[in-house]
């Protein structure tokens, strides 16, 4: 069977000339969608995510600010300046990058950026929407995949969707999404670290999503011939002496088995950072409203 490549690079592209229009009604509007992303102490793979999504507003013309802090801040300076941004009218959208160290209480910091900003989709006021089916902020990572697969004509609608991770930033999002009846209207099953045999149920996914974030973890031994498989995972892995990313799934193991599969890198990747712009985009648009 032939395996075909879902371009998640491919996908984005789509997505950013979709929202052309949406970004020059609101500048007629006199709005220019801002994110403003809060960066704490000197993370090298944190420095990278950030300036890979401040790049890519600045690009399109979008306002952005990076607000550094200092690996030492204390936690009410954190909090100060949240609450500074959540009134700050050029920013339509606050990132907090995440790990934050270890002597701040992320939950808090989190939780502390008005739901109406939350981008990221990590509040709980926008992880409640989503689970009773009104999604506002969706989390970018799950969004970003959903929009892969309609872009490339997946239908879930009746599929069995198989999500293997079930943290609130990928897995257990994208397992309530699959399953909305005007999203995915997928049966989804949840498999998490504490699953017995993972493969007997990884073994019926039609979608299998692996977000486990365990290096080349799912080979051809857990799935299904003609399987579409959404590799999640950013794992760093050294190969003969040199650093290389891998996904969380054994790309060559699965290599002419799977109907379909993200790659990594150029996978989910780029439609995180394009949610995040649309998730921008569309928090500006609530001002119009
Ligand atoms: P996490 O560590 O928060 O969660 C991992 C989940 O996998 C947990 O729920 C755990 O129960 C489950 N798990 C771990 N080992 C398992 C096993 N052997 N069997 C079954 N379940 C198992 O991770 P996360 O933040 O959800 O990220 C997952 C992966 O996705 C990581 O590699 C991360 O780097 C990547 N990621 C990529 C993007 C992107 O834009 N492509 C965005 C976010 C995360």
């Amino acid at each position: 069977m032939e395996t075909s490549i879902l371009s998640g690079l491919e996908a984005s592209k789509a997505l950013y000339s979709s929202l052309e229009s949406r970004i020059s009604h609101l500048k007629d509007h006199g709005i220019i969608p801002g994110l403003a992303a809060v960066l704490v102490g000197n993370n090298p793979a944190s420095e990278i995510y950030v300036k890979n999504k401040t790049k890519k507003f600045e690009s399109l013309g979008l306002k952005t600010d990076v607000f550094r802090l200092e690996e030492t801040v204390s936690e009410d300076e954190l909090l100060s300046l949240i609450s500074k941004l959540n009134t700050d009218s050029e920013f339509h959208g606050i990132l907090v990058q995440l790990p934050l160290p270890k002597h701040i209480d992320s939950e808090k910091v989190l939780n502390a950026i008005i739901p109406t900003k939350d981008v990221d989709g990590f509040h709980p006021e926008n992880a409640g929407l989503l689970s009773i089916g009104k999604p506002r902020f969706v989390p970018c990572t799950p969004k970003g995949i959903m929009f892969i697969l309609k872009h490339f004509n997946i239908d879930l609608n009746g599929k069995h969707v198989v999500v293997i991770g079930r943290s609130n930033i990928v897995g257990r999002p994208i397992s309530i999404l699959a399953s909305l009846k005007d999203l995915g209207n997928a049966t989804v099953t949840l498999c998490h670290s504490g699953t017995k045999d993972l493969k007997y149920f990884s073994k019926q996914a039609d979608v299998l999503v692996a977000a486990l974030g365990s290096p080349e973890f799912v080979d051809s031994s857990y799935i299904k011939e003609g399987a579409c498989l959404v590799d999640v995972g950013i794992n760093r892995i050294e190969v003969e002496g040199n650093s290389k990313i891998v996904g969380d799934v054994n790309q060559d193991s699965v290599t002419g088995i799977a109907s379909s599969l993200t790659p990594v890198p150029k996978g989910v990747g780029p439609m995180t950072i394009a949610m995040l712009v649309e998730n921008t985009v569309l928090s500006a648009e609530l001002l119009l409203n």
